[in-house]
């Protein structure tokens, strides 16, 4: 009967940690990863999260179905946490929000929604951008292209191509914006560029999806990281808003997120839900509660919500000591070439700009593991491994 099905290619990342766990060198350093390791090359789990969960414990919760929408606590306090407390979108309901299966589900959410109500605009996508992004709009039936985005020169912005490609895609088209720590390659634009996006966006009138995995995670300061995306609401854009709490969090297997729709009216915004709850329904029915329990009691509690603050700035300052750590171990040990990329990229990811014969040696040399396209995971470096790293990329760049 399956005959006809042919086996089909691994995932490149994975293949990575294969590839790691395969090595049996105590300096080996697996640089794949998308996930937050703290000092110790262990998992995170914030303090604030625990307590949280200490309290759902003792809270005596049932196990009942959440609405299709998800938990309505939940999605209020995403909504405030990416707009702002003030925002007159959230406080006028000219807003929708669904609780998603973390932020991959609010872009298949989203995708889906495009399919139907956007039928034939095409999506365009940095290039590059997260793998998932080109396959999910794929899988929904919306058209996907790409937009200039990296400069492999200098490693960092292409600003004048993106501007250009924004301006020649058709008018009313999908533009996804990486709101802050761009996956894979960390570079972002300035805040004066993120103005100019908005303005050509808006007289293009695109409709402007933003995918926001990382607040809080890129700088240690969440309102920082909304600046993007507070500013194009601002400007009067209906933005979408794709959410994670994975990172953050450090909620990744809970699998939280949300999806949100702004709206010219409370009575719209009404009219999107019910459409959305239409499409999820037959998808996955309702979400999972207990992510949102936890993030919902976090952000209800100011205590926690500071506890929360202060660690997630911790996440955010141990990945940026790591990229200032292996710049000047890299200078210390001989290497003449500009580094300066790796401070300025921002997040969780570097693109470090090695040539994949340069990623095969760092593997069969130095027990490195990393993507043929050069980004390294900062989350996979301590103070412990950043010396021993800087010396193996200095050996196979010099
Ligand atoms: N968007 C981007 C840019 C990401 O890097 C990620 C995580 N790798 C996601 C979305 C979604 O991840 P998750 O589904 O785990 O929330």
């Amino acid at each position: 009967r399956w005959s006809h099905v042919q086996k089909g290619p691994e995932d490149p990342i994975l293949g990575v940690t294969v590839a790691f766990n395969k090595d049996t060198s105590p300096s080996k350093i697996n640089l794949g990863v998308g996930a937050y390791r703290d000092d110790n090359n262990k998992p995170y789990v914030l303090e604030a999260v625990k307590k949280a969960e200490k309290k759902i414990f003792e809270a005596n919760v049932d196990h009942e179905y959440a609405p299709i929408v998800g938990v309505a606590s939940f999605n209020n306090a995403a909504a405030v946490l990416a707009l702002g407390e003030d925002n007159s979108y959230i406080k006028e309901k000219k807003i929708t929000t669904v609780q998603t299966i973390s932020g991959t589900g609010a872009l298949r959410v989203a995708a889906e929604f495009f399919g139907r109500f956007l039928p034939g605009v095409t999506a365009y996508v940095p290039n590059p951008t997260w793998g998932n992004h080109n396959v999910i709009f794929a899988d929904s039936k919306v058209p996907v292209k790409s937009y200039s985005y990296y400069n492999p020169s200098n490693c960092g912005l292409n600003f004048e191509g993106m501007i250009k490609d924004i301006q020649a895609a058709p008018a009313g088209s999908i533009i996804l914006l990486h709101a802050c720590a761009h996956n894979p390659t960390g570079v972002d634009p300035t805040h004066e560029q993120w103005k100019k996006i908005s303005q050509v966006c808006k007289e293009k009138e695109h409709f402007v999806l933003f995918d926001f995995a990382y607040q809080g995670f890129a700088s240690g300061s969440p309102e920082e990281d909304a600046y993007a995306v507070r500013l194009f609401v601002e400007d009067g854009h209906l933005i979408g808003l794709c959410q994670s709490f994975a990172k953050n969090f450090g909620l990744y297997g809970e699998r939280i997120g949300a999806f949100s729709l702004l709206a010219n009216s409370a009575e719209e915004a009404a009219v999107l839900e019910s459409q959305l709850k239409i499409l999820i329904r037959p998808m996955y029915s309702n979400p999972p509660v207990y992510g949102a329990r936890v993030v919902s009691s976090i952000l209800s509690n100011k205590e926690l919500t500071q506890q929360w603050r202060s660690e997630v700035k911790l996440m955010a300052d141990r990945i940026i000591d790591m990229r200032t750590s292996l710049v000047k171990y890299l200078k210390q040990h001989g290497s003449t070439k500009d580094w300066s990329h790796i401070t300025n990229q921002i997040g969780m990811f570097c693109f470090t700009g090695l040539t994949p014969e340069q990623v095969d040696r760092l593997a069969s040399e130095f027990h490195v593991y990393l993507t043929r396209n050069g980004r390294i995971s900062i989350a996979g470096i301590t103070s412990k491994n950043v010396e021993y790293l800087a010396k193996a990329i200095h050996s196979v760049t010099k």
